[in-house]
């Protein structure tokens, strides 16, 4: 399953805890269906939800290529899906945030997005604070646990896009 696995299934199962769908918002990318094109904001619309209609089958993703992009995912050691994932992008000094597993599905986070667009330094994102209000609340973490973890791990990502490194496990 890890090796066959697609980014289009991945993408149309849409689960609130995967990655790509992160790194679709954070990018900026385009789904192209076998019928249309779909702005990754305009994909996502609730938990395994998607814009797919019934038979609407994805056939490529794009994206322009960012300056500087990483992930960071801290991961449920059960299943190593994230409790908290957060891919940073950033291009010609305007930053997309996708966060997963914080919410009910993927989000883009726009006060960390303009904080960082403004400077883009670990310690402008860990200056952000995150309400816990709406986020998930479970056994693997409180919603207070990953508000606190949205700004720590974009700061993260921050120091992987300024070294020039991908991102993290952790
Ligand atoms: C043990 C395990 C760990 C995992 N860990 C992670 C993880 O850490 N992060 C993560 O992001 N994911 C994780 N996954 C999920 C994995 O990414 C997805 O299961 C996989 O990417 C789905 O792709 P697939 O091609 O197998 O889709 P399938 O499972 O075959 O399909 C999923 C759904 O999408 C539909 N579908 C498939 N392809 C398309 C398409 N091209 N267009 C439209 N609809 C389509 C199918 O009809 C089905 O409804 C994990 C899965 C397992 C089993």
């Amino acid at each position: 399953m890890r090796n066959r696995g697609t980014i289009g299934g991945s993408l149309a199962h849409n689960d609130p805890a995967a990655c790509y769908p992160s790194s679709i918002l954070a990018l900026g990318a385009t789904i192209h269906s076998n019928r249309r094109d779909i702005d990754a904001d305009n994909f996502i619309i609730g938990t395994f939800t998607t814009a797919l209609e019934p038979s609407e089958i994805i056939v490529a993703v794009s994206f322009p290529p960012p300056d500087c992009a990483a992930y960071i995912k801290f991961i449920n050691a059960a299943s190593r899906f994230s409790i908290v994932g957060v891919f940073v992008a950033r291009r010609h000094g305007a930053v997309r945030v996708g966060i997963t597993g914080a919410g009910h599905y993927a989000f883009r986070c726009g006060s960390i997005e303009q904080a960082l667009s403004a400077k883009f330094t670990p310690e402008t994102a860990r200056a952000v604070g995150i309400p816990a209000a709406g986020l998930n609340d479970d056994i693997h973490g409180s919603a207070e646990y990953r508000a606190h973890l949205i700004p720590e791990l974009t700061a993260r990502a921050v120091e992987h896009c300024l070294a020039g490194t991908p991102g993290a496990i952790i």
